[in-house]
């Protein structure tokens, strides 16, 4: 069984028929977050319900990386190599630095602590951008429940430190991504509850200086949602889905499907030439060589 779909003819150039859907780890419970660290050949990411981040390499496998995590879920890189980290246990995004130090980047907004970070972005001006829905303040399966003190806001962090609400719109604002020239901004929402309306990516456009406009539906994804996505140096972007990783073409349209065993959350693009596709699959990590490149933001 082919583990593509292609819907646009043109996606056929986008995989490789011989590169397989490969399962290289295993035995987690919920994992998402994963980011690339080519420097150190690895990939970090989180098995939030084990308060953990975990770390593999092709040569040394699994080992753990931070335990407990805070309950850890969206990580990314920015400019300078470090890690950024959304926390829900703690309810904050941190910063972690070349020194092994944990900075504190952001934990709540006009005297209110934030719900639970789950996905982060850096613009290559310095800014981290982050959403903050309730999902891990629910139940204490990702996190602690605990009462909602902010809505579910998309936040950004100047490099001064200052912290403000851009996007105020969003029932459940989940993964979100720069195009490569930074002048959109993709955002998901997937809703108040997962499952219930809406289940979208929706588009900005990005003025220098950082401010926002537009905000449109980009696309619908279906089945399931876009709880994480990146962008391929084309401007593609390659977001989850139920069945498992969705191509959209920069006009919104899906190009193709990859179909992954388990119900996706996240990925990130690695290897030597970010020619990887690193995904995380509910209790496992997949990984599949693309015709593709990430794009250079991480
Ligand atoms: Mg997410």
């Amino acid at each position: 069984m082919s583990c593509f779909e292609v819907v646009d003819p043109l996606f056929g150039a986008y995989v490789l028929g011989n590169a397989p859907v490969k399962q290289i780890a295993t035995g987690f419970d919920w994992v998402e977050g994963p980011v690339w660290f080519g420097d150190a050949g690895c990939l970090l990411f989180s098995d939030i319900p084990n308060n953990r981040i975990l770390r593999w390499s092709p040569s040394a496998g699994i080992s753990i990386f931070r335990e407990p995590s805070n309950f850890a879920n969206g990580n990314t890189r920015d400019k300078q190599g470090r890690l950024l980290t959304c926390e829900h246990g703690t309810r904050r995004v941190t910063r972690t630095e070349l020194d092994g130090s944990v900075t504190v980047i952001a934990d709540g907004y006009g005297g209110r602590r934030l719900n639970s970070p789950n996905d982060v972005v850096v613009k290559s001006d310095g800014s981290i951008w982050f959403s903050d829905p309730h999902y891990g303040i629910m139940t204490d399966y990702e996190g602690f429940r605990a009462e909602q003190e902010l809505p579910c806001h998309v936040y950004r962090v100047d490099p001064s430190g200052e912290i403000k609400a851009v996007l105020t719109d969003f029932a459940g604002p989940n993964g979100l991504a720069f195009s490569p020239d930074e002048t959109r901004l993709y955002v998901a929402d997937t809703g108040r509850m997962f499952g219930s309306d809406p289940q979208h990516i929706r588009v900005f456009d990005v003025a220098l200086g950082g401010r926002l406009s537009g905000g449109e539906v980009f696309c619908t994804i279906s089945p399931g949602c876009a709880d994480g996505f990146r962008v391929d140096s084309e401007g593609n972007l390659w977001s989850s889905a139920a069945d498992g990783v969705h191509c959209i073409a920069p006009d919104g349209h899906l190009m193709g499907k990859i179909l992954v065993p388990e119900l996706v959350s996240n990925l990130c693009f690695g290897g030597r030439a970010k020619h990887q596709l690193f995904i995380a699959a509910t209790t496992s990590i997949y990984g599949i060589t693309l015709n593709r490149r990430g794009a250079q933001t991480p």
